[in-house]
């Protein structure tokens, strides 16, 4: 999938005035900024199981998080679901109309026997839940804002841009969620995507062609799908890993990638999309980063942006091991260890101390 020649980008047909609900949702003084709704999670009549692809890991990277007593389940953000007019803010009518086809989502979404179940349930049990983890993103996007960092336990559909969809990405949640953090706050003039998924994140990339205001950095396999070459003209910042690429090369190199590009961009807010298909032992990544490293890389892309308070929205993105929700999960509370998920107050909040020890 992937290469289907790009046309430069049309305005969005959605009126100019429009206002999203999406925003509507605030996060309670006792609630930290993580996003998440048990329907997030995909269970098609035990299909699930059969499939390698653990479609029920954001699931399992809240009931983690529970467990380690950083949270309930019941406590985080829900979002609400995009309508058509938000979604319309980047995809095109014909782009989403393609989705009443249970083909064209089989074909999005890779998982072929899809093609064969009536748009109707595909809406309910697939898409429905991927709608609802783009609107996660956007809601991350304020809570961000707001709150100085936010977790989306979904999201990262970073192949998917207005027009057309692939590598299991129906929904273009991180150009949304920009495009809508651009349109309603105009202390946001800029934004830095920083994609350190496995693949190339070809569906921002072409979202946002010739956007000044936008800095992509995107550290990938070059040599997997999907070789998106009109995509790559938005990469300001490209950092090419070969097969195998382990923590020693790894950690370094982001680490520097990312100084770089935050002296040559000072963005005002960051998108994080913190994809884990980096991991050893991933089938479609290719790449041989332990957990640690994993841990190690997001503690890094964390304290530049806490340092620099640069609003930081995280995005879990790739990676669908069976063990890929424990590393999530470690890794989130790694982050609350090192202090890095401290809460800034909401305007008007008195937003307590003890949040941070909950
Ligand atoms: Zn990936």
């Amino acid at each position: 999938m992937g290469g289907e020649s790009s046309k430069s980008k049309q305005p969005s047909d959605v009126e100019e005035n429009y206002q999203t609900k999406l925003f509507n949702v605030e996060r309670a003084d006792d609630q930290l900024p993580i996003v998440y709704s048990d329907e997030y999670n995909i269970r098609f009549g035990g299909m699930q199981k059969l499939h390698p692809f653990d479609s029920e890991k954001w699931g399992r990277i809240a009931t983690y998080l529970e467990n380690a007593k950083m949270l309930n389940v019941k406590d985080m953000v829900k979002p609400l679901e995009p309508t058509k007019s938000d979604l319309l803010m980047v995809h095109t009518e014909k782009y989403l109309k393609s989705l009443k086809s249970s083909w064209n989502v089989a074909i999005i979404t890779e998982v072929l026997p899809v093609g064969f179940v009536p748009n109707s349930i595909v809406q309910r049990v697939l898409l429905r839940r991927l709608r609802l983890q783009t609107g996660g993103t956007i809601l991350g996007a304020k809570l961000a804002l707001e709150s100085g960092w936010c977790i989306n336990i979904g999201g990262g559909f970073h192949h998917c841009s207005g027009e057309s969809g692939g590598g299991f990405c129906a929904y273009a949640d991180i150009s949304l969620a920009i495009k809508f953090l651009l349109k309603h706050f105009p202390e946001v003039k800029s934004a830095m995507i920083i994609d350190l998924d496995a693949h190339q994140g070809n569906g921002h990339e072409r979202d946002f062609l010739d956007d000044e205001r936008v800095y992509i950095l995107d550290a990938y396999n070059h040599s997997i799908y999907p070789g998106d070459s009109t995509a790559k003209r938005s990469i300001r910042k490209e950092m090419k890993l070969r097969f195998h690429t382990n923590d020693s090369t790894y950690l370094p190199l982001i680490d520097k990638g990312i100084d770089e590009a935050l002296k040559e961009f000072k963005p005002d807010f960051i998108l994080f999309n913190a994809g884990t298909d980096i991991l050893d032992g991933d089938p479609l990544g290719m790449l041989n980063i332990s957990s640690q490293g994993i841990i190690e890389r997001d503690e890094i892309v964390f304290r530049k942006a806490r340092t620099l308070q640069i609003p930081i929205l995280m995005v879990t993105s790739g990676g669908y091991q069976r063990c890929t929700a424990r590393v999530i999960a470690d890794s989130i509370l790694n982050l609350k260890e090192k202090g890095l998920l401290e809460v800034k107050s909401n305007p008007g909040s008195s937003v307590n101390e003890a949040v941070k020890d909950t």
